[in-house]
């Protein structure tokens, strides 16, 4: 065995969990240079590497490590920038405890290389020492309409911009970002110092942004094809339609989505008194839900002062959210109750919520899923006392698109059909992200972007022969 995996894996920087629970600014500090020199000497650079295959876009892991290792940052966010187009992000998003670090070799015995501080850390040293973007291609002339800024949308733009198309991005909301903006938080994402930045280095390409317009309202895919001279669309909508419980009581004052909750603090400032924006949160407030969104919500909730609370379906072992972020919200002192399920919100006699009733749950026999059940508990039903409830309970595409789009077929859950490369049921039009799997990744969209700019520049090129 190699000296390199008797290195302990370099442990990284965090604001201090009680400090950090009363303010918005980032949790993680990152890798300095002399530590990410030290983690990338721990990578042993397999032969067959089993980080890379894990990667859902392949990024070439050992080399750029090897080129970090070896003094030139440059090097390495050009190797990773011929998959990923957002380093910086997903070095900060991507759970890559179940991607690239699950199935590192040395995790085997020990700690995985950090290979996502690490990408993290070439992404944040390109944005800090960023040449002026070079246009790889002259202009060929022909345009394309992006439906969506989100990951997939941005990824998209970028790819065709460097080949030469000209991409105009419609954004229904008055900022362009999709979820990063509007979604994951602040704590966990910069908006300026990072998301904003990824988006000027877009724009530099040439890509042009129009905000506030509604695919399907203000225009539609039909007018950008037939009347606009776009010659294809991508749509890369994302799938920003919250579900709820169907429980009585759920249109109480003080119920709100997910979606609303993080929207209002994250794109509207909501914590920011210099902000108008109305926020409800009261001293109690209990987010339902397991997954990564409840996790932002809750410790959103809890910085905005209130006491804040998960409740969720099932045990510990199936939370879906990522452990990192489990982990973050417990230090931060958030409630957890698990095997707990909402069966009415009740409220006062002026309509606000006064709390939740609940039951308890035990695991039965696996479900479709392939997880163990939840089932209720037969008369264990009790009451918890809160001012807000937010649903974090998944989200599915908005129907819109497909609604107003001639031939654009879904599936039964309201996901666009698409082939893998993007290709959907109608010439000319192509999709991928949340828009087409459901809520996924952000690498996810990222990669089915990129798959939707090649295919589109195959189609452009057929129309021309
Ligand atoms: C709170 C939260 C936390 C998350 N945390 C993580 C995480 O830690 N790691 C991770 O990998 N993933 C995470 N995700 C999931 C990830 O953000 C998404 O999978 C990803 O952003 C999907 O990208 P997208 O481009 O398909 O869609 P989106 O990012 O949703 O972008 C779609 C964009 O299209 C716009 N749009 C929609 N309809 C129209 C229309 N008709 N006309 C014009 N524009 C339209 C929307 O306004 C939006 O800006 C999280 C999601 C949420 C909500
Ligand atoms: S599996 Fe781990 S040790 Fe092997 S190349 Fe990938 S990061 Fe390096």
């Amino acid at each position: 065995m190699s000296m390199a995996n008797k290195i302990p894996r370099v442990p990284v920087r965090e604001q201090d969990p009680q400090r950090r629970a009363t303010n918005f600014e980032e949790v993680c500090y990152g890798y300095d240079t002399e530590e990410a020199q030290t983690e990338a000497s721990r990578c042993l650079h397999c032969k067959h590497p089993r980080c890379v295959e894990a990667c859902p876009v392949n990024i070439r892991i050992p080399d750029f490590i090897a080129a970090l290792h070896e003094g030139d940052p440059a090097r390495a966010a050009a190797i990773i920038g011929e998959d990923s187009s957002l380093p910086s992000v997903c070095g900060r998003v991507c759970p890559q405890e179940t991607q690239c670090e699950g199935a590192c070799i040395l995790g085997i015995k020990g700690e995985p290389v950090a290979i996502g501080k690490l990408e993290r850390y070439v992404g944040d040293w390109q944005l800090e020492h960023a040449a002026e973007p070079v246009r790889t291609a002259p202009r060929n002339g022909h345009r394309v309409a992006v439906v969506g800024s989100g990951p997939a949308g941005l990824a998209c733009a970028s790819d065709l911009a460097k080949m030469g198309y000209e991409v105009k991005i419609f954004e229904a909301l008055h900022k362009v970002g999709g979820v990063l903006v509007y979604g994951i938080p602040e704590f966990r994402l910069p908006k300026e110092r990072i998301v904003a930045r990824e988006i000027e280095a877009v724009r530099a390409l040439g890509v042009e942004f129009e905000t506030d317009v509604i695919v399907g309202r203000t225009v539609t895919v039909d007018s950008l094809l037939d009347d606009e001279g776009f010659e294809a669309v991508f749509i890369g909508s994302g799938a920003g339609l919250p579900r709820f419980m169907g429980i009585a009581g759920e249109n109480l004052n003080g119920v709100v989505s997910a979606n609303e909750f993080l929207t209002r603090t994250n794109l509207m400032h909501a914590y920011d008194p210099a902000y108008d924006t109305p926020i409800q949160v009261g001293r109690r407030v209990v987010v339902v839900g397991g997954g990564n969104v409840a996790m932002d919500a809750v410790r959103t909730a809890k910085r905005l002062g209130a006491e804040a609370t998960i409740v969720y379906r099932r045990s510990e072992k199936e939370l879906p959210a990522r452990a990192e972020e489990v982990h973050h919200a417990r230090m931060e002192g958030i409630e957890f109750r698990m095997l707990t399920n909402p069966v009415e919100v009740l409220g006062d006699e002026k309509g606000w919520v006064r709390g939740i009733r609940c039951v308890e749950m035990e695991l039965g026999e696996p479900d479709a899923s392939g997880r163990r059940a939840p089932v209720p508990k037969a008369g264990s039903e009790f009451e918890l006392a809160c001012d807000v409830v937010v649903m974090a309970l998944g989200t599915s595409p908005n129907p819109l698109l497909a609604a107003t789009t001639a031939g654009l077929a879904t599936d039964r859950r309201g996901c666009i059909s698409a082939d893998a490369a993007g290709a959907t049921t109608r010439a000319g039009v192509f999709a991928g992200g949340d828009a087409v799997t459901g809520a996924a990744t952000v690498i996810l969209a990222m990669g089915a972007g990129r798959a939707a700019a090649k295919a589109i520049d195959g189609y452009i090129r057929s129309l021309a022969q």
